[in-house]
């Protein structure tokens, strides 16, 4: 790592120092990789986008190595795969996870009616459905054929959680988090069915570093945890025991996987875009031909698209979120992807990111808000504690992104 001493004064959560931007797309160093949520505190430095040196960063490289790919010998490798795992016998052979996005759509269809498997679909609720979330979930389920466990942890400890993971990392989505990177695999075990089936994996977007992109697998290291300490929301399990009055049952859906039972197990968890070609956009067509899925009628709050995670009235905050402690808003994030799976241009881009970057997610803020318990301003309030020195300085009662792209920021 190039950079990871914490200066409080200048730089917070140990990000680098200085911004350093992509050559191609529009994302920069500030971007964490994904970390496994039970050990995650805001003390804890993470590993950040990693560039070359030609300026290029990780996503932008894997999305090249990726037209070199040969998919007509990974889908054997498909084939040969979900042989030893398919069931003719009135049993299901596998897990798809998922809440009826266009991700989870595409992989169930296709393991089901084109790789001939049997998959349960397992969703873990969003914190709070959007009505064209609840109407995907229920296309996936009866316009694409499947069976669905949904599973909906208790609301009012969650509500607790999403405001402890606000206050203290600026996460409110977190309490999700801990459900989708981890109840599929729970099921997977607690019925013995010995294959979870994923779509992409964060590579693609700079969440993961390449060599997990190296292999099918997910990293057991994303949902197990042996560690004796447990953090929810970045506090120990003892502090919100004691503060919010709880019981050890109260956390049971986000306690994690020990290592060892999942090495009892014949536990396998893949992602299937890794075996064949793959892109958001033809996911969304794909997802939309087979299952019915809609996109959403308004373009979504911080970006220019209407199909990409729509379903959880707290996926707009969540970027938000990112873009005050990351300087990396939804538009950018998009935007990025799009220029690595050649539909816009870089130029493009920018004038999407001048017009949307870090827009104030308005549609679902007070219901998110009201979720948490909490005011307007007081959200305000939490929202200006993190944002860092070295990407934030105020101007009267303005807030200024620095080390932003000047074409991106002289929207200000
Ligand atoms: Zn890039």
């Amino acid at each position: 790592m190039e950079d990871k001493k914490i200066n409080s004064n200048f730089s917070l959560f140990g990000l680098p120092e200085k911004v350093v931007h992509c050559k191609k797309c529009l994302m920069h160093n500030q971007k964490p990789y994904s970390i496994n949520e039970s050990k995650h505190t805001i003390e804890k430095l993470k590993d950040n986008l990693k560039f070359d040196e030609e300026g290029v960063c990780e996503a932008c490289r894997y999305s090249e190595k990726k037209k070199t790919i040969d998919y007509s010998g990974r889908e054997k490798l498909l084939l040969k795969m979900l042989d030893k795992y398919r069931k003719d016998n009135g049993e299901y052979d596998c897990i798809v996870s998922g809440g009826g996005g266009k991700d989870s759509m595409s992989v169930s269809h296709m393991l089901k009616y084109k790789y001939g498997m049997h998959p349960l679909t397992i969703t873990y609720s969003p914190l709070l459905y959007t009505d064209v979330g609840w109407r995907n979930m229920q296309n996936w389920i009866n316009k694409g054929g499947f069976d669905n466990y949904l599973f909906t942890p208790n609301g009012k400890v969650a509500s607790i959680l999403a405001r402890e993971a606000l206050e203290n990392l600026y996460f409110p989505l977190q309490p999700f988090k801990f459900g989708i990177k981890s109840y599929a695999m729970k099921m997977a075990m607690r019925l013995k069915i010995d294959l979870v089936m994923y779509g992409e994996d964060g590579t693609e977007y700079g969440s993961n570093n390449i060599e997990q992109a190296d292999s099918p697998s997910y990293d057991i290291t994303h949902y197990t945890n042996d560690n004796k300490d447990v953090y929810i929301a970045g506090r120990p399990l003892k502090y919100l025991l004691d503060k919010h009055k709880l019981e050890m049952n109260d956390f049971y859906p986000y306690m994690p996987i020990r290592s060892e039972e999942v090495e009892g197990s014949n536990l396998r968890v893949e992602h299937l875009a890794w075996y064949i070609k793959w892109d958001p956009q033809s996911a969304y067509y794909y997802a939309s031909k087979n299952c019915g899925f809609e996109s959403d009628v308004e373009r979504t709050d911080g970006t220019y698209g209407k199909y990409a995670s729509i379903d959880d009235k707290f996926e707009s905050l969540h970027y938000y979120t990112q873009y005050i402690k990351f300087m990396i808003g939804r538009t950018r994030f998009d935007a990025s992807q799009e220029i690595r799976n050649g539909h816009i241009d870089k130029e493009e881009a920018i004038a999407l990111a001048k017009k949307y970057e870090g827009e104030v997610p308005k549609r679902y803020l007070k219901d998110c808000l009201d979720f948490m318990g909490l005011t307007e301003k007081e959200f305000v309030d939490i929202t200006d504690q993190f944002r860092s020195p070295h990407l934030w300085k105020k101007d009267k009662d303005k807030w200024i992104p620095i080390q932003e792209l000047s074409e991106i920021s002289n929207k200000i």
